[in-house]
């Protein structure tokens, strides 16, 4: 067997090679993504593993399937980039990682709280002007006692609200289908709008899905408690950031941790180190104290890579051998 990877940068290349090692199969990998431009680097493999991230050109299935492939394995737990039915219709398989490491991205969301309960940029202003005095506008509180709202208790909501709880918080949840495993230590309301009014800190874990594109606007944000922390680790395109910079504005939010974005795929993953930055509102983001900006690495950890690499690797080996894989995506 023979597989080839594309788009495998230097965080997934040792797992690459010590997977390769451990199963004796011939991997050979590149950083470029697969394109009409570079197909041809296909033939000969068995099988392939990519980590697509924006439009995917999806007449390649029918030259893939002409080169003998039947699967390909991508590297997220995002497949949207796919037009299913026409990989299907090519009898090319695809696979996602569907979970990787919700951990990382609930400690993600902890730390995110613990950075505005804790004043760290206001600790850090003082320091930078070498006032290093024990004085009110540092003074913080515990983050036990405080209240917690989770929208979304899935894989990663569920954890989030978890660790919270075990930090001593009082835990409110949201979620359209509550989980009554985590009914021991979420009390769930019936409306987000119930779930956040008396929430000091609110995190979301939902998919974006059609129903709830940017359910964080103006008129939810109304509803929180006021000096409110928000944390968006799951998609951008749920948070309307206008409205965000509002609330912002207006005191209505005293911080806000920002790891998703919802124009982000113009930006988060590339180097904009001698460009200029176009878009206002990611501008906006970036020089303010009470924003936590980041490019979508909550779930960014040695260990989320390392399972990303190797999950997607074995359903490729998988499909390879016995024709199927536990993570197919169109069944
Ligand atoms: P999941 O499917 O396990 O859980 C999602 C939960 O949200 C489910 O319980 C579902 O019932 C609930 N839900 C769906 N629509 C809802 C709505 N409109 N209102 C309230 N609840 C709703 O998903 P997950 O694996 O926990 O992922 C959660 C989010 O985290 C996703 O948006 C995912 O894309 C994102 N994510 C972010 C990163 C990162 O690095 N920032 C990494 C991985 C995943």
């Amino acid at each position: 067997m023979k597989l080839k990877l594309f788009d495998v940068g230097n965080d997934e290349a040792p797992f690459v090679e010590k997977w390769a090692n451990y199963n004796n199969i011939e991997v050979d990998y590149v950083r470029n993504s697969l394109t009409r431009e570079n197909i041809s680097e296909v033939f000969g493999y068995d099988g392939i593993c990519v980590s697509h991230n924006g439009p995917f050109d999806n007449s390649l299935f029918k030259d893939l399937k002409n080169m003998g492939i039947k699967q390909i394995a991508q590297r997220s737990a995002g497949f949207d980039m796919y037009d299913l039915e026409q990989a299907t219709k090519n009898n090319i398989k695809i696979t996602n990682v569907p979970s990787y490491s919700p951990n990382s991205i609930a400690e993600y969301a902890i730390m995110g709280a613990l950075y505005f309960v804790r004043k760290v940029p206001t600790v850090q202003h003082y320091v930078a002007k070498q006032d290093f005095r024990w004085q009110p506008p540092i003074m913080a509180r515990p983050i036990k006692g405080l209240t917690v709202a989770v929208i979304g208790t899935g894989r990663i909501g569920y954890i989030t609200a978890e660790l919270f709880y075990h930090m001593g918080c009082n835990v409110i949840g949201y979620d359209i289908q509550p989980n009554p495993k985590a009914e021991k230590f979420i009390t769930y309301k019936d409306t987000v709008e119930e779930a956040v009014k008396d929430a000091d800190i609110v995190t979301v874990h939902t998919p974006a899905t059609t129903d709830n594109i940017m359910m964080f606007n103006d008129k939810l944000f109304s509803h929180f408690k006021d000096s409110a922390i928000f944390i968006n680790c799951a998609r951008g395109i749920l948070v309307n950031t206008k409205a965000l910079i509002n609330a912002l504005d207006s005191r209505k939010l005293s911080g806000a941790v920002i790891d998703t974005y919802e124009n982000e795929a113009t930006y988060f993953r590339k180097d904009f180190r001698d460009k200029q930055i176009e878009d206002d509102l990611l501008k906006s983001l970036m020089e303010r104290d009470d924003v936590l900006l980041s490019p979508h690495i909550a779930f960014y950890t040695n260990e989320s890579v390392k399972n990303l690499v190797e999950c997607s690797l074995n359903s490729t080996k998988a499909i390879i051998q016995k024709g199927n894989s536990e993570f197919v995506v169109n069944k």
